[in-house]
């Protein structure tokens, strides 16, 4: 089998790259072993124009949310599928009175188009405990990704695009203008494969800095579906049916990447808590973030081996950093465009790549 690229990996990285190559009419084998919890397999799915304290933008974010929406749209109309993007609101209720007036100054001294007050606060005490009142982020966006990732491998398998199983670097040949592995010869190398850069040869010395989150799938059936609730941890509408994801956390340090006792039971004390309605905990997710210390995708091509090229890096934001990098890469593989120099691999020193 002769391809133009071998792509590792069929995460949120791998599933656009692949989808824009398709695109452009170029030939690919996708390599992926479906690892359950990788990153793009457990994550909420929501794009959030704002972050932190102090609400700030976030990078690119005016950017990335059309390219984003737009993306999500296209493909999922290729696809023939009802669209896994739509539009959501945040509903921030504060936890502290100094977070209410965080927010509040902020809406009065710098009104951002991302943020507002929430226009009836009151008929949300039906459904939760809160004090401090309700701020709005709107729009964000919300990405039904197991819909997406299902349909997309279902399609790259159906058109013999995608080999379910896990690729091996010892099976694999690198010369100078070829790629051997296996049965497959391909003329560029890509690897999309998130947390597993660890063990990958070339670009395992990039300065990435793996985070692990953790979720709760829980069953809610009377809470409105359209709304992210967010009270220190968010709960998000999952799938189609009456489930939301609830997490996460961010750690930095850790000794596996296992679902721990001690944040399946901070959750729940959390929705006893806060939630006026019954709920039931039906799965525990836990996964690593492909995250590094500069915020920052990995974008470009090996600069010794430049047949060997990377999708990755795309920490806590994949779900609009993914799309519009992937764009960008197969952009500069058609017609030599400048990947963003933020996210370009060459941005670092030789001693990363030996
Ligand atoms: C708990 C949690 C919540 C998150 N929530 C959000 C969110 O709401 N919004 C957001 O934007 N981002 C979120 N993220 C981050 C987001 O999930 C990641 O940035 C993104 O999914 C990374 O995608 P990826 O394709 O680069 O990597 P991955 O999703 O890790 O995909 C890598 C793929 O490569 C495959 N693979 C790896 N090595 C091999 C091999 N040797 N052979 C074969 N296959 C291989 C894996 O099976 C996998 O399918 C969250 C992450 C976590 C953990």
């Amino acid at each position: 089998m002769k391809v133009d690229f071998l792509i590792i990996g069929q995460g949120l990285s791998g599933t656009f790259l692949s989808f824009y190559l398709k695109k452009a009419g170029k030939t690919f084998l996708v390599i992926d072993d479906e690892k359950p919890n990788a990153a793009s397999r457990i994550a909420s799915g929501v794009i959030n124009p704002v972050t932190g304290r102090r609400i700030v933008k976030t990078w690119k974010i005016d950017e990335l949310m059309p390219f984003a929406f737009s993306a999500y749209k296209e493909i999922s109309e290729f696809l023939k599928i009802p669209s896994c993007i739509h539009e959501g609101a945040v509903l921030n209720m504060h936890t502290t009175k100094q977070m209410q007036q965080a927010f509040n100054n902020r809406l009065q001294n710098d009104p951002s188009d991302y943020i507002r007050l929430c226009a009836n606060e009151d008929n949300w005490s039906e459904y939760f405990n809160f004090e401090f009142g309700i701020g709005e982020t709107y729009p964000v966006l919300i990405i039904n990704l197991f819909d997406l990732l299902r349909n997309w491998r279902r399609y790259l398998m159906n058109s013999k695009y995608l080999q379910a199983e896990h690729f091996e670097e010892e099976s694999c040949f690198r010369e100078d203008h070829i790629i051997r592995y296996k049965n497959v010869e391909a003329k560029k190398l890509i690897y999309c494969d998130g947390a597993s850069v660890a063990s990958n040869p070339y670009f395992n010395k990039l300065p990435f800095a793996y985070n692990k989150g953790e979720a709760l799938i829980v069953s809610i059936p009377k809470l409105p579906r359209d709304f992210i609730y967010k009270q220190g941890l968010s709960m998000v509408p999952w799938r189609n049916e009456d489930l939301f994801w609830v997490g996460s956390t961010y750690e930095w340090r850790f000794p596996d990447d296992l679902p721990s006792a001690s944040f399946k039971e901070r959750v729940e004390t959390y929705l006893k808590n806060n939630l006026k309605l019954p709920f039931k905990v039906v799965e525990h997710f836990s996964g690593i973030r492909p995250a590094n210390s500069e915020r920052r995708p990995f974008v470009g091509f090996h600069p010794i081996y430049i047949n060997v090229g990377i999708l990755n890096g795309m920490g806590t934001k994949g779900c609009s950093l993914a799309p519009y990098f992937a764009h960008q890469l197969v952009q500069n593989i058609l017609t030599g465009t400048l990947i963003d120099k933020e996210a370009d691999i060459n941005r670092f020193s030789m001693q990363h790549f030996d």
